[in-house]
């Protein structure tokens, strides 16, 4: 009975959900790590920073993509 409540609990460890290959809307360089995560209603959000300049936003919910945003001079956070 045991054994059973642990293989069930194997079954449902945490795994590694989420990591979601990020890509540059700009010059499609590809990440692995944001520069900063919050929480933005039921939003994860990641902010990142390209090297070519560009800054985005990333947001997902319940581990899936949901849009982009990049920031635009002048205009704040537009949709890429
Ligand atoms: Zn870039």
């Amino acid at each position: 009975m045991l054994e059973d409540m642990e293989s069930v609990l194997d079954q449902e460890r945490d795994e590694t959900i989420g990591i979601i290959m990020v890509k540059c809307p700009s010059c499609k360089k590809e990440f692995e790590k944001h520069k900063k995560a919050w929480k933005y209603s039921h939003f994860d959000v990641k902010a990142y920073t390209c090297e070519c300049g560009t800054d985005f936003r990333e947001y997902t919910s319940n581990g899936k993509h949901s849009f982009t945003l990049r920031k635009k001079k002048g205009k704040g956070f537009v949709k890429a």
